[in-house]
């Protein structure tokens, strides 16, 4: 990895009083990705990104951004730009008013900063005759995307965005972050965004890191974060999921009191703890009388069925708890409650958590 990047933090921590609000922070942010913070409220991710923004100061540690510090720079002097949820348009100006309002600042020619507005308002998917419409006329998510267009006109290295998303409807929700993803793209910034959604992680970043109680659990690929969490805390943030506790026999081979291993059934990657969690996420959870054979199995009695819009959750009640399972409606099973059940999954499917039951 390049020995300087361009985001880094070391070392951050950020107390208020004998609260520990950020612990320890260590953080590499690459040009141009999109990194994604997820955490349960109150895990430390606005106070990260005021820090980050220079809205507040660091009680230890330091942020370099290409090798230069700029913990003590005031935020107007940083080359970075925030996006919030609630989006402080000047509600009584029209929306090219707004998206000029950082060229004026830096007193920019009218006629340049026209010319610039409309190609934000392009940049945005927003037509052109919008340049004189009020803000107060503009629905939710032409709001939403005004505040980005303003916030791309302060030219930023780096957009912060803290939940910009969480206050709208669910579809509305949904278009915004393809967009977001798709202006992320054009545009070949860096953005650090935050989230308390999973999916809104998934649809949209290159990096995710996932913060539990001001401290950063795993930072990883989205696929990784999903697919192997370091522990239960980010299997279950990132997801449904089913947890067995297993003990790893060294050679791949795992034994446990409330699945039934095929013998012969090995992890691919061996795990090193004796004890600890194999995860299967619900998708992979099949009913036995689909034909297959698997490395595991376990049964239970029908607890419930559930209808999620395109896929269906069944809750199997077993010896190990609740186990899900879940499929695509077009592959709905017909079951009835109290119904016993035989499930299954395959070691490929599987991901050793090192953390005892
Ligand atoms: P998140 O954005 O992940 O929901 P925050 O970063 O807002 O969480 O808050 C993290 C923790 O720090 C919370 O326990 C919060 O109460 C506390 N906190 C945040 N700001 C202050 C403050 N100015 N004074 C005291 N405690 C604060
Ligand atoms: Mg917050």
């Amino acid at each position: 990895m390049d020995s300087s990047p361009f985001l880094r933090l070391r070392g951050v921590v950020k107390s208020f009083g004998t609260f520990t609000a950020l612990d320890r922070i260590d953080l590499d942010i690459n040009e141009g990705e999109f990194f994604t913070i997820v955490g349960p409220s109150g895990s430390g991710k606005s106070t990260l990104i005021r820090l980050l923004v220079g809205m507040d100061d660091l009680t230890s540690g330091e942020i370099r951004l290409r090798d230069k510090r700029i913990d003590d720079t005031p935020a107007n002097l940083r080359p970075t730009c925030m996006v919030f949820q609630s989006l402080a348009l000047f509600p009584h100006m029209t929306v090219g008013q707004n998206i000029e309002f950082p060229l004026k600042l830096r007193k920019e020619a009218p006629d340049r900063r026209k010319a610039r507005a409309l190609e934000l308002l392009d940049l945005l998917r927003l037509p052109q005759s919008y340049y004189d419409k009020r803000i107060s006329q503009c629905s939710g998510g032409e709001k939403q995307r005004v505040a980005l267009a303003r916030a791309l006109a302060f030219d930023p290295e780096i957009l912060f965005f803290d939940e910009p998303l969480s206050a709208l409807d669910y579809r509305l929700r949904k278009t915004l972050e393809k967009e977001l993803k798709d202006l992320h793209a054009r545009t070949g910034k860096t953005f650090v965004y935050i989230t308390h959604s999973l999916e809104e992680a998934m649809v949209m970043s290159d990096r995710i890191a996932i913060m539990k109680e001001g401290r950063i659990e795993q930072i990883s690929e989205a696929d990784e974060i999903y697919g192997a969490p370091v522990s239960r805390f980010v299997a279950e943030f990132m997801g449904e999921v089913n947890l067995f506790g297993v003990t790893a026999g060294g050679d791949g081979t795992v034994t446990s009191d409330v699945l039934t291993v095929r013998p012969g059934a090995t992890l691919a990657k061996a795990p090193s703890g004796a004890r600890g969690l194999l995860m299967v996420r619900p998708e992979y959870v099949r009913f036995a009388d689909d034909g297959a054979g698997f490395d595991f199995s376990l049964t239970g009695t029908l607890h419930g069925e559930y209808a999620l819009g395109s896929r269906i959750q069944y809750e199997i009640e077993t010896a190990a708890g609740m186990v899900t399972v879940e499929k695509l409606r077009e592959d709905r099973r017909a079951v009835a409650e109290g119904e016993q059940l035989t499930v299954g999954f395959n070691a490929a499917n599987t991901h050793f958590i090192d953390e005892a039951a």
